[in-house]
């Protein structure tokens, strides 16, 4: 293990096709049927075709790959210093209840040559959340992703989320707050690099 996993693994390629509209219209109608709901009523007419708009957007991220993001990037062969950014706002569907969590992601790289744009490490994140996840997954495929595709000398991601299966159902602790990290090269290897991205993330 050496951080350099081949991504193919790690981020499946997307899946050919798109979200089909028409089956989530007649799943949805189902559910409603068997949850003892009139889906004829008034309120509910339109809700399966919006749920299955909904959904074309929530899990678009299955049918994209995240990796052309980071393919704009420029060469800066001089800058070899931490980019760290922080509380990059995401939204996820946890692939347990398709409920959402959501939360921030704190990502850091130490680039090797090649550095990207802010918003492109946020498209990575977004595209990555938009389908069915867990947490630690999501979190640790940005982290290859970045050693994957800038060779960057380490990368760092740690995630707060909250989740709503966990919050409005079950065990009902409102509030309560997940954290997730992932730590690869040199963040992994070297306790100075991993303590200044930590005490970046938690600076205010
Ligand atoms: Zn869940």
């Amino acid at each position: 293990m050496d951080g350099r996993e081949p991504t193919a693994r790690l981020v499946p390629h997307p899946r050919r096709g798109t979200v089909d509209r028409e089956r989530i219209e007649a799943a949805v109608l189902e559910i409603l049927r068997a949850i003892g709901e009139d889906p004829e009523r008034e309120g509910l007419r339109e809700t399966p075709r919006r749920i299955a708009e909904m959904y074309a957007e929530l899990f678009s991220g299955l049918h994209r790959d995240p990796a052309v993001h980071l393919e704009v990037g420029f060469e800066d062969e001089e800058h070899h210093e931490m980019v760290v950014l922080k509380d990059i706002p995401f939204y996820s569907s946890c692939e347990h209840h398709l409920l959402p969590f959501h939360g921030v992601a704190h990502v850091g790289y130490v680039p090797n040559g090649r550095i990207v744009g802010i918003s492109k490490v946020a498209r990575v994140v977004e595209t990555l959340a938009r389908r069915p996840q867990v947490q630690e997954r999501l979190t640790s495929q940005i982290a290859d992703l970045l050693m994957d595709r800038l060779h960057a000398k380490g990368a760092a991601v740690v995630i707060e989320a909250e989740h709503l299966c966990m919050t409005m159902r079950g065990v009902k602790k409102p509030g309560s707050v997940m954290v997730t990290s992932a730590m690869r090269g040199l963040f992994r290897d070297d306790a100075r690099t991993r303590a200044e991205f930590l005490s970046l993330i938690r600076a205010r």
